[in-house]
Parts: structure tokens; C-alpha cells; sequence
């Protein structure tokens, strides 16, 4: 169906991001997932072409674009199965929280850097004992006569190895009632001692991806380096999470279509009883109804994309999104893995990757089963 909300200018801008991801990005992916991780110079490629500040403030260097053109990018990257490239994360995650919480300093010492692809983000929430209940964080950030002394541990990490600048989670007043007042946040250089970066861990899928573990070992943070009001940063997370899950729907949507063309095209080349698969009524039905499915998640999708960027609160809907997409993404990839055979199973048939990749889609950036808990919520069921 005809997608009527990109503009002209937005399709442009996909057509000069594809061109420039077939050439610069696509062929370095098998590297990615050997490596474990991307490298500085695409994102500095990203950045001298613009594709780091699409909808960054003009003020600091950005092209002043709404979120979709970054809506794009994630379509695009999807597309090319470049999960190693985390622009979403960077662009739509992390540096939203310095757009609108830093002050005037923070943003002109590190947004144009993340524009430029100089200063790579990441987000540092989650811990070794604590995910989904955010207000149990163990992070202690402790106030002295300088600034702030941080000890801690995290886990699970995106960019924990190639990251420059985190936003780190951590509890200022441990003895608030109710838990959640107590937590900070902080924006933490890398370079800053006592910052240590852990393991980079082995994961089932998003090979390409640094996930790592990060560690705080009393390590000294100017005042400067506290992110909006002390004690505020829960209710900031809450603020931001809605575009986070977003973003996993989008790309999530894009992977089932990207998924569903190369089984449609697999089926229709391999034969068996003299005859191709998709002759089968099976194969068909199979496919008509998963293509279905995709069609029905990329309406909804669209429809909070326009909502989210005419600013209306979609916190529920977007909750919806993201647990009803990626649940259709892991059951679409199993049933195209299927669809392959033995091929399927074989590492080199890029359907086994995206099977692999789908799993994770449902556990971060909130677990499906929270998405549902904040969705009765808003139900008023609890
Ligand atoms: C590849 C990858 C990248 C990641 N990147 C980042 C990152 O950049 N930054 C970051 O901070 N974190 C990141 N994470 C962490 C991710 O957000 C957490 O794994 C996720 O929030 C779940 O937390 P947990 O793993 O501690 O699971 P737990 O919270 O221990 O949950 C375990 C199970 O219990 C269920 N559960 C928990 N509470 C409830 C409840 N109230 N009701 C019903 N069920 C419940 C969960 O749904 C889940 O099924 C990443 C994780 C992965 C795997």
C-alpha cells in the first residue's frame, strides 16, 4: 500500500541512503557479525553524510528533519539485515535525552560530536540482578564536595564497546520511598576514570552488535555530568521509552518484510514431487496469511508514526505495537525457517540469521510482558 506520509524529500532521502548504505554498509556487514561489532569509520561516514543529525536540532548542527527520516534509516538498515549498525539507538534513544533534558552546556559540548559521529551514545539501565524492575537499580551515585563518585555494574549494553558517551541509570537516594524518586541520571564520558568496559558478550543473535558489559569502579563525575534534576530520572526514562519502542516496531516490521520476499522467492525456485514448494497449499497458506499479518502490523505502525510525530501521547498504543510486531516477527521467522528445510537450519541461508536475530525483539527495550503489564495499566486493571 502506498505509504502517503513520506514526502517527496523523505523518499529522497531513502533513495541517497540506500545508495549510500548498498556501497558502505552492506558489504561490511559479514565482518560486523565475525567481529561482534561495527567500526568508527561508517559511523563517521554516517555522520559526514548527514545521516546522524536527519533529525537533530539545527542548532547543533543537525538538519532540524522529524523522526521520519530516521524512520528510514531503520527500514533501510533492516532491509540490508545491518543490525550491527545501531543508528536508532545513537540518533533516536540516547541522544533524545540530552536534546531535552541537558542544559545548555551539555548539549553544545556533546551534541554536534554526535552529529559529526565523533561522540558515539549508548544507554546504560540495565544491570546483572535487575532488568525489567528499573527502580531496583543497585548504581550508586554518591554526592561529594566535587561532583558525584559512581560505583556499579551493568549489563547487556548496546555500544558497550564502541561508545564514547552513556546515559547512565543510577540511584542518588537510596532511601526514597517511593524506590523510583531515588535514580539519577548522568551522562558518562568513557574516558573518564574508573569507567571500565567488561566483556563483550556472545549472544544467540545481533551478532554484529557490541552488547557488553560496562563497570563504575569509583569513578569521579563532575556535578556537570548530572542529566536533568536529581532524582528525576525515572520519570525522564518513562518520557523517552514510548520512541524507544517505536523504533523496535519499526524495524521489526521491515524485518518480517524483508524475511517473508526471500521465502516468497525460495519457494518458488526449490521443487520437490516434481513440482515448486509454493505450489503446495500449504506453502500458500502459510504465506497469505503471514503476509497478511504484515500488512495489518505495518497500518498500525504507521499510524503511531504519524501520531508520534504530530506529538500525541501513545504510550499504550506503542506498547501494543511493539509486543504484537515482534511476537509476529519471531513466529514469521520460524514458520519461513520452515518454509526452507534443512537450508533453513544452515547459518549460511541469511533466514536462520533473522530467526536467531527475532528472539532478542521481544526482551529489550522493555520485555513483551511489561509491554502488557503498562498496557492493564493503563486499563485500569491495576
Ligand atoms: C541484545 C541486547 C541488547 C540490550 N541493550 C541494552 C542497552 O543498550 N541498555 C540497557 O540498559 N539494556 C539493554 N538490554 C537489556 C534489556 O533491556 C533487558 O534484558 C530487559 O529489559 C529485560 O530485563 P532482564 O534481562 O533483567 O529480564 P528480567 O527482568 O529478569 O525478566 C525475566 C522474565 O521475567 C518477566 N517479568 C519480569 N517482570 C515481570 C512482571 N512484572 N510481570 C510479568 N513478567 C515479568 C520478563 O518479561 C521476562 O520474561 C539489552 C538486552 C539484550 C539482550
Amino acid at each position: 500500500m502506498r505509504r502517503d506520509f513520506f514526502s517527496e524529500e523523505h523518499e529522497l532521502f531513502r533513495s541517497q541512503f540506500r545508495r549510500f548504505a548498498e556501497k558502505e554498509i552492506a558489504p561490511k556487514v559479514p565482518l560486523w557479525n565475525e567481529r561482534g561489532m561495527s567500526d568508527r569509520e561508517t559511523w563517521r561516514r554516517c555522520g559526514e553524510e548527514g545521516f546522524l543529525g536527519a533529525s537533530a536540532p539545527e542548532a547543533y548542527g543537525g538538519a532540524g528533519g522529524d523522526f521520519l527520516y530516521d524512520a528510514i534509516l531503520m527500514e533501510e538498515l533492516a532491509d540490508l539485515r545491518a543490525h550491527g549498525l545501531m543508528l536508532s539507538l545513537h540518533s533516536n534513544i540516547c541522544r533524545p535525552y540530552i536534546e531535552t533534558y541537558g542544559s545548555e552546556e551539555q548539549k553544545q559540548k556533546y551534541l554536534p560530536g554526535t552529529v559529526s559521529g565523533e561522540i558515539l551514545l549508548g544507554i546504560a539501565m540495565t544491570e546483572p540482578s535487575t532488568g525489567s524492575d528499573l527502580a531496583s537499580v543497585q548504581t550508586r551515585a554518591v554526592r561529594d564536595a566535587d561532583g558525584y563518585v559512581l560505583n556499579g555494574a551493568k549489563t547487556f549494553i548496546s555500544n558497550g564497546q564502541i561508545g564514547d558517551l552513556f546515559i547512565v541509570v543510577a540511584k542518588t537516594d537510596p532511601s526514597s520511598v517511593p524506590p523510583h524518586d531515588g535514580i539519577s541520571l548522568f551522562l558518562v564520558e568513557a574516558k573518564t576514570q574508573g569507567f571500565v568496559r567488561g566483556r563483550k558478550l556472545d549472544k544467540l543473535g545481533l551478532r554484529g552488535q557490541d552488547t557488553s558489559e560496562l563497570f563504575f569502579e569509583d569513578c569521579r563525575l563532575p556535578a556537570s555530568a548530572l542529566l536533568g534534576p536529581e532524582g528525576a530520572g525515572f520519570r525522564m526514562l518513562m518520557q523517552k521509552l514510548q520512541q524507544e519502542r517505536l523504533c523496535i516496531g519499526v524495524a521489526s516490521i521491515a524485518s518480517c518484510r524483508r524475511t517473508l520476499a526471500d521465502t516468497v522467492a525460495y519457494v518458488k525456485q526449490r521443487r520437490a514431487f516434481g513440482k515448486p514448494i509454493a505450489s503446495f497449499q500449504n506453502t500458500q497458506f502459510t504465506l497469505a496469511t503471514l503476509q497478511s499479518e504484515v500488512e495489518i502490523g505495518q497500518a498500525f505502525v504507521d499510524r503511531l508514526l504519524v501520531a508520534h510525530v504530530r506529538g500525541d501521547e501513545i504510550v499504550s498504543e506503542v506498547s501494543m505495537a511493539k509486543w504484537w510486531v515482534t511476537d509476529l516477527q519471531k513466529r514469521l521467522t520460524s514458520e519461513c525457517l520452515q518454509l526452507h528445510g534443512g537450508y533453513g537450519f544452515m547459518r549460511e541461508v541469511p533466514v536462520s540469521e533473522d530467526y536467531a536475530d527475532a528472539a532478542v525483539q521481544s526482551i529489550y527495550a522493555g520485555t513483551n510482558e511489561i509491554m502488557k503489564v503498562i498496557i492493564a495499566k493503563r486499563m485500569g486493571l491495576a
